[in-house]
């Protein structure tokens, strides 16, 4: 859908890690700044020099980044790569998810291990580890945990790097864990300098109501959405505030939905909670409407997507600094899998509740969040900040990520805001056939993206390759007693 951009690194010779890059005459947008510069990376694979304006060196590969805006790469705080879900699996592995990641701009993912009630959840990070060894652009992992754990475990994780701590507040099953562990959590998390982020939706509620809608015979999947309703999100969120306000520590609030949840969070912050939100782009741009249709099937998320009105509430948390970061809570499944169900059966899922839940959106998200920009509802400033800057630091990535600083590792985005994309399934490099912008054509599109000073993407291609991505061990949180 892009259109080649002549002169840009077209010898395949040049593109490897090693060949110094000079992109001159970009609009660069980073933490300190808006302005017309020259960035030049190093040999090293690292901002080498960012001026006004920088004569290239002999040999030197000079892009022209005229008319267009020079970033630093996204980062993703929440993905779920290869996850397994019931006896399916999220279709994106890790090569194939962090190649996409790196068409749309993204050269950062933070994915969720989960520890299962019962297991190591020292082992499932080498699990994990080992499972992101192919990927293409660097990796931080967050730990789940789904029951209470001793300290030491939470200090073993962050001496491996693993600096957040997720607990679910919903799937009483095989997930939720009580108040208590949370604040238990809460309060190791906070002596070793680990964060805290909580999937908030009231479980038990939404329990309730799952079950008297099967008793019902009410089976369709648009009661998905109706068992999961947004006040049973605000009051996880109200009730994450009060424990973060007695464990004395901030707390992340993934993936909010709606406006019940993100009034929870403002009024949290004002009482003086450190409340940290995410929203993700399907909660800006798909409503509840989408489950009724013939395909509802395919727009199975949780939180659930909502009616369209919370759409615009939360455009205004992202502008009014209420909502922290942007992510994508990527976990995308095959048309088939949707439709067998986490039981994989032959005759089809056979109510609601067995549908996997989960969007692919880890290449689109940087393009969905522009539209706010196109759209007037945020600024450019806003946009770096919100996908790529905010999670840098919020995850112990910064200033290597999320920051265009000499030093910082050279993830770079050259943005053509004039590019168009289609967002079909076909037009894109998520492993799975379907996606909930078929249709939509996006304006505005990486033209080169750069990991670590080596070009991964050009031109809506991914170039890089599978196992260039590092595990990115983060750091703790400054002011840690631990
Ligand atoms: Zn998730």
């Amino acid at each position: 859908m892009c259109q080649p951009l002549p002169g840009i690194l077209d010898d395949p010779s040049r593109r490897g890690y090693g060949s110094p890059v000079l992109i001159r005459g970009g609009r660069v947008v980073d933490v300190d700044g808006d302005r017309s510069a020259d960035l030049r990376v190093g040999a090293d694979g690292r901002v080498a020099e960012l001026a006004p304006s920088i004569p290239a060196s002999p040999g030197e590969e000079v892009v022209d980044a005229g008319g267009r805006l020079v970033v630093p790469g996204g980062v993703d705080a929440h993905t779920h790569l290869q996850l397994p879900v019931g006896r399916v699996r999220s279709s994106d592995d890790f090569a194939s998810g962090t190649a996409a990641a790196a068409v749309g701009g993204t050269t950062t993912v933070v994915d969720y291990v989960t520890a299962y009630r019962g297991e190591d959840p020292l082992a499932a990070l080498a699990t994990w580890q080992r499972w992101a060894e192919p990927a293409a652009v660097d990796v931080g992992l967050h730990m789940t945990f789904t029951e209470a754990v001793p300290e030491a475990t939470v200090a073993a994780c962050v001496e491996r790097g693993v600096t957040s701590f997720k607990l679910y507040m919903a799937y009483p099953e095989t997930l939720q864990v009580d108040d208590g562990v949370i604040l238990d959590v809460m309060r190791s998390a906070g002596r070793h300098g680990g964060l805290v982020t909580l999937h908030a939706e009231n479980g038990s509620a939404i329990e309730t109501l799952r079950r008297r809608a099967l008793a019902e015979g009410r089976t369709g999947v648009v009661e998905h959405s109706r068992t999961r309703p947004a006040a049973l999100e605000g009051e996880a969120v109200a009730r994450a505030g009060v424990l973060a306000e007695l464990a004395g520590t901030p707390v992340y609030i993934v993936h909010v939905s709606s406006a019940p949840a993100l009034a929870a969070v403002r009024a949290a912050r004002e009482r003086g909670v450190q409340m940290l939100a995410e929203t993700c782009p399907q909660y800006l741009h798909l409503s509840a409407d989408e489950l009724a249709g013939p395909e509802g099937e395919d727009f199975v998320c949780t939180p659930p997507l909502r009616d369209p009105w919370h759409q615009e509430e939360l455009w205004q948390g992202l502008a009014d600094g209420s909502v922290h970061t942007v992510a994508t809570d990527h976990c995308p499944f095959t048309s088939a899998d949707r439709r067998s169900g986490v039981r994989a059966r032959e005759s089809g899922w056979r109510d609601f509740t067995e549908i996997p839940g989960g969007l692919p959106g880890i290449e689109t998200r940087m393009a969905l969040v522009w539209e706010g920009v196109s759209a007037g509802r945020i600024g450019v400033a806003d946009w770096v900040r919100l996908c790529s800057e905010a999670p840098a630091r919020t995850f112990g990535l910064w200033p290597e990520k999320g920051s265009l600083r000499p030093g910082a590792d050279a993830d770079v985005v050259v943005w053509d805001p004039a590019a168009v994309q289609s967002l079909d399934a076909t037009a894109l490099h998520m492993r799975t056939d379907h996606s909930p912008y078929a249709g939509h054509r996006a304006l505005g599109w990486p033209r080169l993206v750069l990991s670590r000073g080596r070009v991964v993407a050009r031109d809506g291609n991914f170039v890089g390759e599978a196992g260039w991505g590092r595990y990115r061990p983060r750091r703790p949180r400054p002011g840690a007693r631990g």
